[in-house]
């Protein structure tokens, strides 16, 4: 038997979230696959959202390739757009559409006298304050990418800093200056990640760019989006301590047993991706029955109570979040956000599961083929 620790994704729900979420926006939306798709596996995830997604959006170059290689013929979007020279190359050969936000990447086009074709978004800093133009120079860099002739598709976008805050201004007003910044000058439009189009009817054009809600983590306080979770984190009691009154647990001894306890000891740590900073009384489920984490999170293992669980014990099913436990809670718990539990998930076996047309059994993702992990 091996280590009983996987990460168990859900074909058919990730399908279901992206439908919910095109349908919810309007016109086409670009399903983002950066960060392995959020740590799920883009080739996976690529290939279960074939035919349906109008396209795919992913950080950078390399992460756009490898969905190239793996078949993917679909759009891809480079949301940071080319970092040089031979990424834009890089871009144009895998025909990539590449996001331009400031002036050295207008330059290299401007420069690549051999590029045709090119598929431009083009990025207004509307109030992030990160990347993009500034509202006042979008006119100029506009006119520039028609001109030079090697750009035959051009899209307006821009991103949100405080979609998921519904009783915040700030997207409305961010939507305001992007129109203003754009008015006039023809070409598709883009404004909302996950949050801002389950929230923001205002910002919705011709494109959606969901991420987070793909994976059915609700980015909204309420968090009633109806969005169905996809990973389910999960492993097994291996071991079982009873605990003393007295008794301490665990790195640092942050546990000390107050009465009788019993402890389950789970074969998922900090280095499987299971966040560190989940203090003692974290939500697990285990045999579906609600239950807590305990002590410290260990590299390899963690702790649980189960001194009210009588039938649990060694090979009792634990779930870390999934189905049963709301990611968000845990990473509200832990001080961070969903995005970056999901994104952390390695060293665990992933198992692809699709219900519709049931076949599990795709292969791991890139960088679960450790050769250690390669059975
Ligand atoms: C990551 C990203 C998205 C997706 O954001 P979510 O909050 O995960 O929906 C959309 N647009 C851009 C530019 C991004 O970088």
């Amino acid at each position: 038997m091996t280590r009983p620790t996987q990460a168990i994704i859900d074909l058919q729900a990730l399908r279901y979230n992206y439908a919910l979420a095109r349908q919810r926006h309007g016109g086409r939306a670009l399903a983002v696959l950066k960060a392995n798709a959020y740590g799920h596996g883009a080739t996976q995830c690529a290939r279960a959202l074939s035919g349906l997604a109008d396209g795919f959006a992913v950080a950078f170059v390399e992460e756009a390739v490898s969905l190239r290689k793996a078949g993917i013929g679909a759009p891809i979007l480079l949301l940071e757009g080319a970092f040089g020279a031979d990424d834009l190359d890089l871009a144009h050969a895998n025909g990539l559409w590449v996001v331009v936000h400031q002036e050295s990447q207008l330059r290299m086009i401007e420069a690549a006298r051999h590029l045709r074709d090119l598929n431009v978004w083009l990025k207004v800093n509307s109030g992030m304050g990160r990347a993009g133009f500034a509202p006042g120079d979008i006119a100029a860099a506009y006119a520039r990418l028609k001109a030079n002739g090697r750009v035959s598709e051009l899209t307006l976008m821009t991103h949100f800093a405080r979609a998921d805050e519904p009783d915040s201004d700030a997207t409305a007003q961010q939507t305001r200056v992007f129109d203003a910044a754009t008015a006039g000058l023809p070409g598709d439009r883009s404004l909302c990640n996950s949050a801002g189009l389950l929230q923001w009817e205002c910002a919705r054009r011709d494109w959606g760019r969901p991420g987070i809600l793909l994976y059915g983590a609700d980015p909204m306080p309420k968090g009633d989006s109806g969005l169905k979770p996809v990973m389910t984190l999960c492993s097994e009691i291996f071991a079982v301590r009873e605990l003393r009154p007295g008794d301490v647990l665990g790195y640092g001894g942050t546990f000390i047993a107050k009465q009788p306890t019993r402890v389950g000891i789970v074969a998922i740590g900090y280095a499987d991706g299971y966040p560190r900073t989940a203090p003692t009384g974290t939500p697990v489920r285990v045999d579906g029955q609600p239950a807590c984490t305990v002590g410290r999170v260990s590299m390899d293992m963690l702790t649980v109570d189960i001194t009210h669980l009588p039938t649990a014990g060694i090979g009792s099913a634990v779930e870390l979040w999934g189905n049963q436990v709301d990611v968000n809670v845990v990473a509200r718990a832990a001080g961070t956000i969903p995005y970056e539990l999901l994104c952390n998930v390695k060293r665990v076996r992933f198992s692809y599961v699709d219900r519709e047309n049931a076949s599990p059994g795709y292969p791991a993702p890139a960088s679960q083929q450790a050769p250690d992990l390669v059975r």
